[in-house]
């Protein structure tokens, strides 16, 4: 099988929640591109060209280890196509991950019942107001 990365910042994906939630969302696509497209490549193109984009997503939230689900997120950084993609995928892969990654599975069904905490500020602007404050 061969790797799937995002275009930037692949790093952060390799520990941690991202890390988790990079391999549920993979194993998501992957199943469902199996199911309905069945390429002989393994995976079509309109779903390697989604998984990256949503690998680079991920790779690039600015919520790092604290993530809610992406459903209860403040910010819905994905564009309006990829967005019904994704609720269209987890619509139909959701039950089933539940019995290929149930640890994984069930640590996402947890955080999706958590609000979202406040969208985290930037460095730079901390920066400012603390300029500011002197
Ligand atoms: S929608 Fe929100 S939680 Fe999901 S990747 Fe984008 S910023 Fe992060
Ligand atoms: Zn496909």
């Amino acid at each position: 099988m061969d790797e799937i990365k995002p275009t930037v910042k692949p790093e952060r994906l390799e520990k941690g929640a991202l890390k988790r939630e990079a391999v549920l969302l993979e194993a998501m696509v992957r199943d469902y591109c199996k199911r309905h497209h069945n390429d002989p490549k393994g995976l079509c193109d309109d779903c390697r060209a989604f998984l990256v984009y949503a690998l680079t997503r991920l790779a690039c939230c600015p919520y790092g280890e604290k993530k809610p689900t992406c459903a209860k997120c403040k910010i819905h950084c994905y564009r309006a196509q990829e967005k019904e993609t994704v609720r269209v995928i987890m619509r139909e892969e959701g039950p089933r991950m539940l019995f290929q990654h149930p640890i994984l599975t069930t640590e996402h069904l947890i955080k999706n019942l958590k609000e979202a905490p406040e969208k985290p500020r930037n460095r730079l602007a901390k920066k400012k107001e603390v300029d500011h404050g002197r």
